[in-house]
């Protein structure tokens, strides 16, 4: 998954790597293989939502597509109750209340983002 790394840090701009993602998915007729879920698909999720996104009509159906296999609306708001330790400080936080980063795609608090994040933070919008 060219999106969710963790141990091999991804590179390039996070906005290079959704567009290749997205280029694969249709080179490859679409097929549900290349859908992002979990961190991905909070992290892209929430990057679309924020305004000035380049959104190509293939990243548009790209993303309904995720959310479609991710459950639809009910299936997003209950990824947002779930509750995760952040990496960093071990402390517990439902998804809608913390970010991710596009650097590593994992997720971070607010208090660990700045210590050891380069990335930039993706979260719950509006
Ligand atoms: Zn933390
Ligand atoms: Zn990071």
């Amino acid at each position: 998954m060219l999106l969710a790394t963790g141990a091999r840090p991804a590179t390039g701009p996070f906005a290079q790597r959704v567009a290749r993602l997205v280029g694969l998915w249709e080179a490859d007729g679409r097929s549900d293989r290349w859908l992002a879920g979990g961190t991905a698909f909070f992290l892209l999720n929430c990057w679309s939502m924020t305004p000035g996104r380049p959104a190509t009509p293939a990243l548009r159906d790209y993303l309904a597509a995720c959310r479609t296999a991710a459950g639809g609306g009910p299936g997003w708001d209950a990824l947002l109750r779930h509750r995760i330790n952040c990496p960093g400080c071990g402390v517990s936080w439902s998804l809608e209340n913390i970010r991710a980063c596009t650097g590593c795609s994992s997720y971070t608090c607010d208090d660990c983002q700045e210590a050891d994040h380069r990335g930039e933070f993706c979260e719950v919008v509006g």
